[in-house]
């Protein structure tokens, strides 16, 4: 069975033993409920690593007071397994307050690319990303961490702190994972039900138009937002939240499209909020 600690001093002792056999450690954050998408990053992971540590902590900082902290799903016995099969070698799984002792006062403010897409929606959402994160980064001390481009602003946004807060983690990105039906694996497909599901894949739907259209050469940003709009719309379980062409470092809004962009979506299946992304000119 896979080791699991739940302090940070475990885990520091653990991590420890290995940095004085000169073993190199890998690390990715997650919130649990594992899906191939998590595995796909672990097994990166322990791929270009001597050990890989995951973290498991819904983290409360970064859920709004109306959002699903309280819901959110859990299965721990389910996900060390999923880590075990990806070839991680230790579970952090500290409780809230580990992290989050009572006279605890910090905050990772990370301005610009917060601020835009899910900041607007989620506000304080990615200070309690920041936030967690370099906390998680300071106690693993890893080589590399790993996130997935799924949660591209969040990408961004570590991005962008580790280079300004000189973190000594490289950050590696990895692919978008998703099902057969082209839908996003996410921990929070499990709150749709079978109607909500298939109402769900006009995400990817809409964004293959999108990415098809650029393809083609459509360069007005306005133009290939309001196509993918147009897709998702016809959904009747679907509710936008944004659709936004961006600048995939500074998460700035693109008109005229000569570089790399991200073409982000946020939509409301029914009560469930899903994002979806493509990098196109990459
Ligand atoms: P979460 O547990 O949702 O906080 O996600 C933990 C990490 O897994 C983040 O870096 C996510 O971007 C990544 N991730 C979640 N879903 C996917 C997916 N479908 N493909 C790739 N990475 C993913």
């Amino acid at each position: 069975m896979i080791k699991t600690v739940k302090t940070v001093k475990q885990l520091r002792a653990a991590v420890a033993a290995w940095r004085k056999r000169g073993l190199s450690v890998g690390f990715v954050p997650t919130m649990g409920f594992l899906h191939a998408g998590h595995q796909s990053l672990i097994k990166k992971a322990a791929a270009q690593n001597d050990r890989t540590v995951v973290s498991i902590f819904v983290n409360p900082m970064q859920f709004g007071p109306k959002e699903d902290l309280a819901k959110y799903p859990r299965d721990l016995a389910a996900d060390k397994k999923a880590c075990a099969a990806a070839g991680a070698h230790l579970i952090f799984c500290p409780e809230a307050g580990e992290m989050y002792p009572p006279a605890f006062a910090a905050r990772v403010e990370i301005s610009g690319v917060s601020e835009g897409l899910c900041g607007a929606s989620r506000p304080g959402h990615f200070t309690g990303v920041a936030t967690v994160v370099a906390k998680l980064f300071n106690i693993v001390q890893a080589d590399r961490a790993y996130f997935g481009q799924k949660d591209a602003q969040q990408l961004a946004v570590i991005r962008r702190m580790a280079a300004d807060l000189n973190i000594n983690t490289r950050i590696i990105s990895c692919p978008i994972v998703r099902g057969s039906d082209g839908l996003a694996l996410s921990s929070r497909n499990a709150y749709l039900n079978a109607r909500e599901r298939q109402a769900a894949l006009c995400i990817s739907r809409a964004l293959a138009a999108g990415r098809k259209m650029l393809e083609g050469g459509a360069r007005s940003a306005l133009k290939v937002e309001a196509a993918v709009r147009a897709t998702i719309n016809k959904e009747p379980l679907a509710k936008i939240d944004y659709v936004k062409i961006v600048d995939p470092q500074t998460m700035r809004p693109v008109r005229q499209i000569n570089g790399a962009v991200l073409c982000a979506a946020a939509v409301f299946i029914g009560k469930t909020r899903l994002i979806d992304n493509f990098i196109f000119g990459a």
